[in-house]
C-alpha cells in the first residue's frame, strides 16, 4: 500500500503489518492460504444478504491472491451460534453472494475442521479460486481460542491472511490461534488489504496527523469510551463532544440537564478530562430538546443553560452545528466518532446529518476523514456521504479499541516489516 505512512518502531526506525502485496511468488503460486474475513452481514426475512459491504470490502485482496495463483479458504463467523450448528446463521447466503461477485461457484464447506472430508475438499479448490467455510461459531471451540480448532484450521493451509479487521480485537482460533500454529510451523501470517487499510487509516494515520487534527466525538456513552477520550486528547488540536456524552460533560459544568441521558457514575471523570482538556475540548452550545425522544417529537432549540427539568437533549443545536462546522473546515485531519444526537429520528437528526456533509466536504477536498463506529458508519450512511469519506472502518469495536491505543490481538499475531523512513 504505496503512500501509507508507517508507525514509527521504537528504535526509531518504522514498522507496519507485512500485507498480501508483501508476499513473494513463491509464498502465493500454487500455495493454499487460510484468510480470516468478516462476513458478519445483516440477512433479510428470505435469508438474502441486505447490505455486502463487508464481502465488497474483502474484493481486491481475494482478486490479488487468485491473480497471483493462490487458493484461498476463507473462514468467517455470522451472527452468534453459540458454539451449536444453527441454519439460521448458515454462510449460505454469503457464499452465494460472493459466488456472484468472482463469476463462479464459491463451495460452502460444511465438514467441521479437522475431519478428512474438509481436508480432501480443501485440496480440491483449483488454484487461483476461493472456498468458504460454514460459520465458524458453529464450533465451540472459536469464541475459546481452542488449540485444537486452531490446529485443525491451521492445517488447512500453509500461510495466513488477517482481512477481518471487525474481530481483530477478540482472540478467537480463527483470527489468532490459527495464525500463531501457521506461524510457527513457519508460514506467513499477512495482513489482508482491508486490514491494511484499517490500520493505516485508524493507527498510523492519527499517529502522524497533519494539523490541525479535529477529532468529533459523541454516542451514547462516555463510559465505553473513556480510554479512547483519553488516549485521544493529548494527539487532538480540538475535541468537538456532542450526543449524550455531551450531557454528561454539561453536568460536570453543574448545567441542568432535564431528563437526558447522562451518566451519573462518570460526571467527576468528565470534570477531569475537562480540566485536562482545556481550550482543546469544544462543548455544544445549545441543544435540540423535546419531553420525549420519539419520532415525530415537538422540538425546541434551548442554549445550554436554559434546559428544563422535564427536558430531554435529543440533539446538538443549530449554533454548536455552525461552530463545529468552523472548526472541521480549519482541520487538515479529521476523526469522527460518535453522532451528535438520535439521528435514527429525523427530528434529531439535524446535527449528525449538518457535521457529515461538512465533513464530506473536506473529504473532497483532499483531507483525511476517518469515521471510526458502527453507529458514525451508520450515520454517515443515512446522511448519504459514507461513500465520500476517506475512510469508513468496517470494524465497530475494533476501531474504538485501535484508537484508544490498545493492541488489538488480530494485529499482533501478524508478521511486521520495518520499511524506510520518510
Ligand atoms: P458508535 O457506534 O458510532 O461508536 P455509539 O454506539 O457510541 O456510536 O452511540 C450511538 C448512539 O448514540 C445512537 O444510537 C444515538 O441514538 C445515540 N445518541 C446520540 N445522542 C444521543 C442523545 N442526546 N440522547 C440519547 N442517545 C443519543
Ligand atoms: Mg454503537
Amino acid at each position: 500500500m504505496s503512500g501509507f505512512l508507517p508507525l514509527p518502531a521504537a528504535d526509531g526506525g518504522m514498522r507496519r503489518a507485512r500485507t498480501v502485496d508483501d508476499l513473494g511468488p513463491d509464498e502465493l503460486d500454487g500455495q493454499r492460504l487460510l484468510v480470516r474475513v468478516d462476513y458478519n452481514v445483516p440477512l433479510g426475512p428470505n435469508g438474502e444478504v441486505t447490505s455486502a459491504g463487508r464481502i465488497e470490502a474483502t474484493l481486491p485482496t481475494l482478486e490479488r491472491l487468485g491473480n497471483a495463483g493462490a487458493t484461498a479458504v476463507l473462514v468467517s463467523h455470522l451472527g452468534r451460534p453459540e458454539g451449536k450448528r444453527d441454519p439460521a446463521a448458515s454462510l449460505a447466503p454469503v457464499a452465494r453472494d460472493l459466488s456472484g461477485r468472482l463469476g463462479y461457484e464459491v463451495p460452502l464447506l460444511e465438514a467441521p475442521p479437522g475431519s478428512t472430508e474438509l481436508e480432501t475438499q480443501v485440496a480440491e479448490i483449483p488454484s487461483g479460486r476461493v472456498a468458504l467455510l460454514e460459520n465458524i461459531r458453529f464450533h465451540p471451540g472459536e469464541t475459546k481460542n481452542d488449540p485444537d480448532l486452531s490446529a485443525a484450521l491451521a492445517a488447512l493451509a500453509g500461510g495466513f491472511v488477517g482481512e477481518a479487521f471487525g474481530t481483530a480485537h477478540r482472540a478467537h482460533a480463527s483470527n489468532v490461534g490459527a495464525a500463531e500454529r501457521i506461524r510457527a510451523d513457519g508460514g506467513a501470517a499477512v495482513a489482508g488489504l482491508l486490514m491494511a487499510k484499517e490500520l493505516h487509516f485508524l493507527k498510523e494515520c492519527v499517529a502522524k496527523p497533519e494539523r490541525p487534527f479535529v477529532a468529533i466525538l459523541g454516542g451514547a456513552k462516555i463510559s465505553g469510551k473513556i480510554e479512547l477520550i483519553r488516549a485521544i486528547l493529548p494527539k487532538v488540536d480540538r475535541l468537538l463532544i456532542g450526543g449524550a456524552m455531551a450531557n454528561t460533560f454539561f453536568r460536570a459544568l453543574g448545567l441542568e440537564t432535564g431528563s437526558s441521558l447522562v451518566e451519573d457514575d462518570r460526571v467527576s471523570m468528565a470534570a477531569e478530562l475537562l480540566e485536562l482538556g482545556g481550550d482543546t475540548i469544544l462543548l455544544p452550545v445549545d441543544c435540540v430538546v423535546a419531553d420525549e425522544i420519539r419520532e415525530g417529537a415537538e422540538t425546541r432549540v434551548a442554549d445550554r443553560q436554559e434546559v428544563g427539568p422535564e427536558d430531554r437533549i435529543g440533539d446538538i443545536g443549530p449554533r454548536s452545528t455552525e461552530i463545529f462546522s468552523r472548526e472541521v473546515r480549519g482541520a487538515k485531519t479529521i476523526l469522527w466518532n460518535g453522532p451528535m444526537g438520535v439521528f435514527e429520528l429525523e427530528p434529531f437528526a439535524r446535527g449528525t446529518n449538518g457535521l457529515a456533509h461538512v465533513l464530506a466536504e473536506r473529504a473532497d477536498a483532499g483531507v483525511p476523514v476517518v469515521v471510526g463506529g458502527g453507529d458514525s458508519a451508520a450515520a454517515a450512511e443515512a446522511a448519504g456521504v459514507a461513500e465520500r469519506m476517506t475512510h469508513v472502518s468496517t470494524g465497530g469495536g475494533a476501531s474504538l479499541d485501535l484508537l484508544a491505543g490498545s493492541e488489538l490481538p488480530g494485529v499482533a499475531v501478524l508478521e511486521m516489516v520495518e520499511t524506510e523512513t520518510g
